[in-house]
């Protein structure tokens, strides 16, 4: 039985945050306690919740989807039209809990040592509460925005199979058009080897896919077998060439500009790449996934009984390929390791079958007023810190509005106070926590940014 300690860390003495710290603590515990875990998702009280919260500080809300389960809310304050919308995103869906690894239920939104713990205190019921807490500190003020916000707390997101959340509302609700979007995947501060410190926003996502890999074989009866013919030993080598091949690098236009912001010294590519992944066990991690295109080997297929070898197996691959690759530019990269496709004959048969189109893959560029907003943030409020825009291999419903609408869309909400090990390593795992503090942080930038964006 865990004890909750309700004592929160010490903060500066700032008002603006002492309005946002209840509302925005309270507002995420009580999302928490919604339990929305995807499948099956059932997020429509959670969108009612946000609707109430935000209708009571006077702004126009709506609950909209094909499904009554799994509505999403589109709240609206309208502007004058002088200036730039913008859209503040929160999906309301999260990943289940299995519960055997936390030390407290996922669903009781419980204070422990200044962090609020549950399931969504990370992904992303914190920053759907920031974002909402902020709307509402404008509306509350009274000023009209110079574009509209809207707020959107989408539903299946982490799933993205049901066609009820962000791809549904792009496609049936075309006025949601914003010249700007705020979601989740940025906004980690990031410690750096060299002394500095970085604050990431997320530009852009890789493209993602699955596929399939047909290997042939000699078909027959298993106890006459053809060694070099079997059709498990054909796609046994496909996975292991698939994870020893050399994957091509490729530095696209946005890694320089990372290697740029965070002053990797002058060299060759290779050696830029290489100073950037010993700045951060983070950045060691993402390198090779911001230059590469991965082919993951994740299932095998063969036939049965057991008696008899298969005509063919097939190889299931998870696909993140960088931004502006082709279904040819997969297959390429699939035949550098194992050889031709679709040549009889060949010591591997087989050809590639990819099992979903090609989706996200879209990046939005940074010299926009909402970059320079998220800069000035930084430089104003993180000391010594850059901000550093980043790929990130993840998918995030960021690029539908991307894709639909040309929205610029950045990843972006700052944590700066909780253990960064803590807070990636909890999300979609277990005692999944966040320092309140940063609740607090994450509203007040919101607000600092709507008021430097759209506000008078
Ligand atoms: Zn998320």
């Amino acid at each position: 039985m865990t004890v909750p300690d309700r004592a929160l860390p010490p903060q500066a003495p700032r008002p603006v945050r002492d309005d946002l710290e209840a509302e925005v603590v309270q507002l995420t515990s009580d999302l928490i306690r919604i339990d929305t875990s995807n499948p099956p998702g059932n997020e429509t009280p959670a969108a009612e919740l946000v609707a109430g919260y935000l209708g009571a500080a006077g702004i126009e809300t709506e609950l909209a989807g094909p499904d009554p389960d799994r509505l999403n809310l589109i709240a609206r304050i309208r502007g004058s039209g002088e200036g730039p919308s913008i859209m503040l995103m929160g999906h309301t869906d999260v990943v289940p809990a299995p519960t055997e690894n936390w030390t407290v239920n996922p669903f009781d939104a419980v204070l422990r040592d200044g962090h609020l713990v549950g399931r969504g205190a990370v992904d992303m019921k914190d920053e759907l509460a920031a974002r909402a807490v902020a709307m509402a500190a404008f509306a509350r003020s009274g000023a009209r925005p110079k574009g509209d916000i809207v707020l959107v707390a989408e539903s299946d997101e982490e799933r993205n199979v049901s066609d009820v959340g962000m791809s549904w509302l792009v496609r049936e609700r075309p006025e949601l058009k914003s010249d700007f979007a705020l979601n989740e995947s940025g906004g980690s501060l990031l410690e750096l080897a060299d002394g500095g410190r970085a604050v990431t926003v997320s530009v852009g996502e890789k493209l993602v896919t699955s596929l399939r890999i047909r290997v042939h074989g000699r078909a027959g009866h298993a106890s006459v077998p053809d060694r070099d013919k079997n059709t498990l030993r054909a796609a046994s080598t496909v996975v292991e060439r698939l994870f020893a091949c050399e994957v091509p690098v490729i530095v696209s236009d946005s890694v320089r500009r990372s290697l740029d912001a965070l002053g990797a010294p002058d060299g060759s590519d290779a050696e830029r790449l290489d100073w950037m992944g010993r700045q951060h066990p983070g950045l060691a991690d993402l390198v090779p996934a911001m230059t590469t295109t991965s082919i993951t080997p994740t299932g095998l297929e063969a036939g049965e009984p057991a008696n008899v070898i298969p005509p063919f197996a097939d190889v299931i691959c998870d696909c993140r390929a960088l931004p502006g690759s082709t279904e040819d530019d997969i297959r390429a990269q699939i035949a550098a390791a194992i050889g031709p496709e679709r040549a009889s004959g060949a010591e591997i048969e087989y050809e590639v079958e990819f099992l979903e189109p090609l989706a996200g893959g879209v990046e939005s560029p940074p010299d926009t007023e909402l970059y320079a907003i998220l800069e000035r943030y930084v430089e104003e409020r993180v000391p010594g810190a850059i901000l550093l825009p980043l790929v990130t291999p993840g998918f995030t419903d960021s690029h539908w509005v991307r894709q639909a609408f040309g929205t610029v869309a950045y990843g972006f909400a700052p944590v700066l106070a909780t253990d960064l090990d803590v807070y990636l390593d909890s999300m979609h795992g277990a005692d999944e926590r966040i320092r309140t503090d940063d609740l607090v942080t994450m509203a007040e930038f919101h607000l600092f940014a709507l008021n430097a964006l759209v506000g008078a």
